[in-house]
């Protein structure tokens, strides 16, 4: 096939794809529902084997998909998922056509639409240019933040030279088929962590007899929330605080849940420092008994954050000449949340993000696509994949 011919081969293939959107989103594979997302991964074997790629394991549940011969770089890593936010005792469990353009239904958008973007634009560029080298990483649990996959991403097993991400483009307006459409050049980077302060029980009628876990907790929050630098792009959050027994009681334990972001490593690594030491530096003090109250901590999770640089800066550009000549309005945006791409980024490959299908209501009961801009993007992932793998063919 010639890149001439995209475009109407893709929409030979529109109501194939639709056929298969609509299977996969009346699975359920909410993350913790692990026989759904693996029944996921079986189905999307059966297309990835049909269209002819080959598919391994990854750290028993994920999955990387191979298309091509893989005998001439670069090597480009699609970055997708099977697991939504759905449970199956809810009640958005099933794909529904809105209109001639409207599709609703649980992981319409993030990300079942996206990866059928990915497996499709990978069927085309393989029949274009027959050698290249393509995957496609399919997490099982990249909305808890792929637990068991990270170390995979962030080790030496990619070996990739670029990485795009299908979370879904984001309109920056009304959905429609002419609105903007995100690309993704950076997010933010996420950390969240547990904080527990320790004090002196006691009756609140002898308050010299105890020391309030609740006021050194109190204290260290005013103190994290100092750390704000919006202008820096550092956001401190306390999501959540617990503590105490009883209203006549000096508290002897209280907890927070305490996260924020980042758009550097070295801030992410600075912020983490500063309230594990506000955490840890005693605040409350007791001068009757003089003792002091404790705190301790925990990190839950710190999430590199996909920073801005030259290298991805390339693969920007390139999606915004691609969709210019195609005529897809896109524009590229700054993401506060994470994806796995922000991994991939953190192991030293270029990546960008919001390739995927354009979505509105995302982790609501109203998750909508436009469908035929979903399928749209098919010729704009396949038309970037062709650009960057043939630039790279001429220099070298
Ligand atoms: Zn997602």
């Amino acid at each position: 096939m010639q890149l001439e011919q995209l475009g109407a081969w893709v929409d030979e293939r529109a109501t194939e794809i639709e056929n298969w959107l609509e299977t996969l989103v009346n699975m359920n594979t909410f993350t913790a529902n692990t026989a759904g997302v693996d029944a996921g991964m079986d189905k999307m074997y059966e297309l990835a084997d049909s269209l002819g790629f080959t598919v391994e394991a990854v750290n028993a549940r994920h999955r990387l998909v191979k298309a091509g011969n893989a005998t001439q770089g670069p090597r480009i890593l699609l970055i997708s998922h099977m697991d939504t936010v759905f449970p199956p005792d809810g009640d958005f469990l099933e794909y529904r056509r809105i209109d001639d353009e409207f599709v609703t239904g649980p992981g319409t958008g993030d990300i079942k639409g996206g990866l059928l973007i990915g497996l499709y634009a990978m069927k085309a560029i393989s029949e274009m240019l027959p050698d290249c080298d393509v995957q496609m990483v399919v997490s099982a649990n990249e909305e808890i933040g792929s637990p068991t996959i990270r170390d995979w991403y962030m080790g030496e097993n990619i070996d990739a030279d670029f990485a795009i991400g299908l979370e879904p483009g984001f309109p920056q307006g009304e959905l429609s088929a002419d609105v903007p459409l995100g690309v993704v050049y950076q997010r933010r980077g996420y950390c969240a962590i547990n904080a527990t302060i320790y004090g002196h029980e006691a009756h609140s009628g002898v308050p010299h007899e105890g020391l309030s876990a609740i006021d050194g907790l109190a204290q260290r929050i005013l103190k994290i929330n100092a750390l704000n630098d919006p202008e820096n792009g550092i956001s401190t959050n306390i999501g959540t605080i617990s503590g105490g027994t009883a209203g006549n009681t000096l508290a002897g334990v209280a907890k927070a849940l305490i996260t924020f972001r980042y758009e550097t490593m070295a801030d992410g690594e600075a912020t983490k420092a500063a309230i594990e030491e506000i955490i840890t530096t005693p605040t409350g003090h007791n001068p009757h008994l003089d003792i002091w109250d404790r705190g301790e901590f925990d990190v839950n999770i710190f999430i590199p954050p996909m920073e801005r640089n030259e290298r991805n800066q390339y693969l920007v550009d390139t999606v915004l000449e691609e969709a210019k000549r195609l005529g897809h309005n896109v524009v590229p945006i700054a993401r506060g949340g994470g994806s796995d791409a922000n991994y991939v980024s953190a192991g030293g490959t270029p990546s960008i993000c919001g390739m995927g299908a354009p979505c509105v209501g995302l982790h609501s009961p109203t998750e909508t696509i436009h469908l035929p801009m979903m399928i749209r993007r098919v010729e704009l992932l396949t038309a970037t994949l062709y650009r960057v793998l043939t630039e790279a063919e001429a220099k070298a």
